[in-house]
């Protein structure tokens, strides 16, 4: 079975990461979502949190596994028998950061391809941290992520504007 790993921070999960999972679908047999603690980040969410709202945005996709992970990236996608990273490209300013994490992971497993694939462009500007803006000044984000995902957003938002 041709498997992808999707890893990422999900900080929410967006409609432009599952638009990334949509796609790679139709690539990979099966995809799994590996979502990172990246505390260096500070996510709003806690990484249960972020695995259950991944698994709500995706429940309706067939061959879709979601899963915390830690560690190093090339050994876990060894681990669970897969062949590619899977990583999404919006703009231009995407592409540095994750040339060198895709030739790093190269570096360190020959084995494991890097594959990218660009969401449709109304995604192409969208990122948690500016979903996590919006929501933060009260505006609407229904547009940009799943239902749940935008109430969890308001909820934990809300003290920052009664
Ligand atoms: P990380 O901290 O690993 O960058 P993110 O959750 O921010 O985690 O992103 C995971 C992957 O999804 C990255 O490859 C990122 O470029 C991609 N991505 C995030 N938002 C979008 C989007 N709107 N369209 C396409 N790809 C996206």
């Amino acid at each position: 079975m041709n498997i992808g790993v999707y890893p990422g921070t999900f900080d929410p999960i967006t409609h432009g990461h599952t638009d990334i999972i949509t796609r790679s679908l139709r690539v990979f047999d099966k995809v799994i979502v590996a979502v990172a603690p990246n505390l260096g980040k500070s996510p709003l969410f806690d990484l249960a949190e972020r695995v259950e709202m991944v698994k709500l945005a995706t429940k309706d996709l067939a061959q879709v596994e979601v899963e915390p992970f830690e560690g190093l990236l090339v050994q876990y996608v060894r681990q669970r028998g897969a062949r590619a990273v899977i990583r999404g490209l919006r703009a231009i300013s995407d592409f540095e950061h994750e040339f060198q994490m895709a030739l790093i992971n190269r570096r360190l497993d020959q084995t494991v391809e890097s594959v990218f694939f660009m969401p449709r462009e109304e995604y192409s500007y969208l990122t948690s941290s500016i979903i996590k803006e919006v929501a933060s000044l009260g505006g609407p984000v229904k547009d940009f992520v799943h239902p749940e995902v935008a109430k969890r957003l308001h909820q934990r938002l809300r003290r920052h504007h009664p």
